[in-house]
Order: structure tokens, then sequence, then C-alpha cells
């Protein structure tokens, strides 16, 4: 038995979603797989954004275990923001087992590409290609593929047609790029599809409205991944494992919420005249600050300079007294409001935020210091979730309430005969 591993990833495609195109007969490989298969509903990390999970998904591990809790975050005793990426982690991905042999395409957050027994190309956010690329030598043939890591998301700015346009020049050139991979001699190969999350962040609404001009757009671009995966099932052996998932889930927004605006609001948040200098506008008196997406800090004195929060229990009790009653034209925003302890466990926790909140359905939260209002909208039509992430094996029997952190168990454990 070979013992072959293939790991299809479908950024931020929800449950439902796969369940309904299934169901209309739009992604005929994907859904004889899920006949034949194990697929379930998967719960993400916590806060559900793309680095963090992925971050989970390839350790294995807890954010307080990897160290990453969030796209961004403020460098450590400054109120700069940092961009955590694959050197943010502080355990090992399962690609560091110099025993097996791995092709990995495309996973987000992993840049710049580590030195690994076999390929490696990282996915967004990745600034310069060639440190993209591990080894060295594959840079040559990226740059015949005229390679992209992401599709270009300012043209979603200018003209969707064109960004749609750009999203199946990108996943034709990732096709091209992992038959070429494929062919090589590999135990693990991973690839990753970033397109999906893209394309639901600016034109969710298209799936949901029938006469929506990019309607048809949408599902077609689902029918070239269902048709990518069609032809990797040809390709695989009879015992291969093959794992499908996404990293979260999305949904359709009906507000983004400003959440230091609400800070700011209560007498919780001060800041300066300069909004263009983001956190470092922050000023001496602020109690507590938010990070996106409703990642909450208390500003603490041993953390940051102007910070003056010593023992923060008041606060603690303050912030959550604001944001369980927090409505919205008579709806509850406000989910849930979780401490660090119930979330997070290992020794990065000391960096994790105070309180995470989780919204109700169609509640979009922000941590920006830049807003105008408590509420708005803007270009963006769909949000990530956390539970309705999926993850489908043909071989193995899912655990029971599978979570992100469940995924590198299937990757390393033994095929069923
Ligand atoms: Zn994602």
């Amino acid at each position: 038995m070979s013992n072959r591993k293939i790991i299809l990833g479908l950024d931020g495609v929800p449950y439902e979603l796969i369940e309904d195109l299934a169901d209309k007969g739009e992604i005929p490989n994907i859904s004889s797989l899920i006949l034949d298969g194990n697929f379930s509903k998967m719960h993400a990390a916590i806060p559900e954004v793309s680095n963090v999970n992925w971050s989970s998904i390839v350790t294995g591990n807890n954010p307080g275990e990897h160290g990453v809790f969030g796209f961004t975050e403020l460098i450590r005793g400054t109120y700069s923001v940092s961009f955590p990426d694959r050197r943010a982690l502080k355990t090992d991905p399962f690609w560091t087992d110099e025993n097996k042999r791995y092709i990995i395409l495309n996973v987000p957050a992993m840049y710049p590409a580590p030195e690994i027994n076999g390929t490696f190309i990282s996915g967004f956010v990745s600034p310069e290609l060639e440190r993209a690329v591990s080894p060295d030598s594959e840079l040559e043939k990226l740059e015949e593929f005229d390679y992209r890591v992401d599709v270009d998301s300012e043209k979603a700015h200018k003209s969707k047609r064109l960004f749609l346009d750009e999203l199946f020049e990108t996943l034709e050139i990732r096709e091209k790029a992992y038959k070429h991979y494929w062919e090589k001699e590999w135990d693990v190969f991973m690839l990753v599809f970033t397109g999906t999350d893209r394309l639901e962040h600016f034109l969710l609404n298209a799936y949901y409205e029938e006469e929506h001009e990019h309607h048809d757009r949408f599902i077609q671009y689902f029918k070239e991944i269902d048709r990518i995966i069609g032809d990797i099932v040809e390709k695989m052996n009879e015992d291969d494992r093959l794992i499908m998932l996404s990293d979260h889930g999305m949904e359709l927004i009906k507000q983004n919420v400003n959440v230091n605006k609400i800070l700011e609001d209560n007498g919780l948040l001060t800041l300066g005249d300069k909004p263009e200098e983001r956190y470092k506008n922050i000023q001496k008196g602020t109690k507590a600050f938010a990070l996106d997406p409703g990642r909450i800090y208390l500003h603490r004195k041993d953390r940051y300079p102007r910070g003056e929060v010593e023992d923060g229990e008041e606060i603690i009790g303050e912030i959550i007294d604001i944001f369980q009653d927090l409505k919205y034209e008579g709806e509850k925003v406000i989910k849930e409001i979780r401490r660090k302890d119930e979330i997070y466990h290992g020794k990065q926790s000391h960096k994790a935020p105070d309180l995470v909140l989780t919204p109700n359905e169609g509640f979009n939260l922000k941590g920006s210091v830049k807003y105008e209002s408590t509420y708005e909208q803007n270009i963006f039509k769909g949000k990530h979730t956390e539970d309705n992430a999926f993850i489908y094996c043909n071989d193995k029997t899912l655990p029971k309430n599978p979570t992100v952190e469940d995924v590198r168990g299937l990757i390393e454990s033994d095929n069923d005969e």
C-alpha cells in the first residue's frame, strides 16, 4: 500500500454551498465523491480568518500553540501593524517530516517558501514570487506558466467582469502548475484553490440572486473547480487518500460593524486626529481596542507604550455588557463573547486577544480605526463564518464535530486498505 495523500483546499467555501451546488447537479464530480465518502461540516479556527485557519490545518494546532491569531498583529511594544506569515508559526507544519516527499501548492499564509523534501509554492500573501518558490530551480518553470499566486482584487473595484476574467485565467494557470507537479514523485500532494474565497467576497450575492448579471459565471467557476477535481480523481491510485476541505465558511454581509467605533463611543478608546496613522493614533487613556475581525485587546501597561491597564477584569466586564446588548434595527449583533482562556491553550496564548466577539448572521465585524460610522456598507458581499467550513475524506471516518485542528491527523494516519 502506498499511503499517498492528496489534500485539496477550497478556500472559504461553506458546507451549504457544496451541498446546494451538488443538489442542483452543478458539481457532479464532487457530488459522486460525497456519495461514496465521508463529508461533514467543520469548525474553523477562532477568529475565522484564512491565515489562522491554514496555520491550524497544517500544524494541527490551536492558535495558542502556533501563535497566529489574525491577519494583522501589532508588533510587541509598538502600535505598528505586522502581517503574520509562515515565519510567525511557532509549531511545525506536517511537511517538516523529511521521510516523505511533498508537493505543496498555494497554501495561504505560508510565505516565504520553506525548503522541504519536494516542491513548495506559497499561496497569498506572497509579495515576491522568487521567495514564494522552493527550490529556486522551479522559478523558471513557473515563469513559463506566467504563474500567479493570487488574483488582483483591485480589479473587482473597477469591473466585476474583468475581475471574473482574471479569476478564470488564474485558475487555468493553477491547473497547468498542478498538472506539471503531479507527474513528480511525492507522498503528499496539497493544492489549495483560493479564487473561491475571492469570488465569494465580491460576488456571493450573485449566487443567491438568479437575475444577477454574474450569476451564471459564479456557478461556472465552481464547475471549473469541479472539472479539475474530477481530473485529479481520475489520476489517483485506488488506495490514495483524498482529503478535501475549506478553511472557513462564507455568508452574505448585511452590515459591517466597526467595533472600535463602539469602544470609542463608550469612552474605552481615545483616538487622535491622525486616522492615517492607524493604530499609532491610539491615545493615552485608551482602555481597549479591536483588531480584525472581532479581537479585543486590553490596552495593557506592560504591552503597549501608552497603555495603562493593569488589572483588566472590570474593563472586560464593561466590554461584555456593551456588546451583549448591542442591537442594530432591533436585532442582536453579537452571538458570542469569549475570553481568551475559553478558546486558546498553549505557550503562545499570552499573545491572544483578551476577548473575541462572534457576530450573528450577516454582521461583519471590523477592527479598523478609520471609520465614518458604526454601521457601514462597502463593496464586499461575503464574509467569513466559523461554524460551516467543510471536510471530506474518501477512506476514513471523520471525527465527530471536526475542527481544522483535526486535519493533520487525517494527513498523517495510515490509509485504510
Ligand atoms: Zn480562507
